[in-house]
């Protein structure tokens, strides 16, 4: 289990996602911001497969949020993301 993990993370990389202690995440409303996001761990947010369930720091909502490519972030989004980061516990 914990090697199939360790796969899908290094596949997720490998496609351009950072998962880990900063992975760029989208919510529903367009807002960006950055996340802990360990594939298979997670205790403050329900996971939906690619989805997750969490609270948006930007709007100060629940919602759902998915991972962002870093290849199609622009510099503005990344550093508007970079401000915005939810508590550090994956
Ligand atoms: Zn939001």
């Amino acid at each position: 289990m914990v090697l199939l993990l360790v796969v899908a993370t290094l596949l997720a990389r490998r496609e351009g996602y950072r998962f880990g202690p900063n992975l760029v995440v989208r919510c529903r409303q367009d807002h960006l911001f950055t996340t802990i996001w360990v594939p298979g761990v997670s205790v403050k947010a329900v996971r939906l497969g690619w989805w997750r369930f969490q609270w948006c720091p930007v709007g100060g909502h629940w919602t759902l949020v998915s991972p962002v490519k870093d290849s199609v972030l622009t510099v503005e989004e990344r550093l508007v993301a970079g401000q915005h980061h939810d508590v550090r516990v994956p």
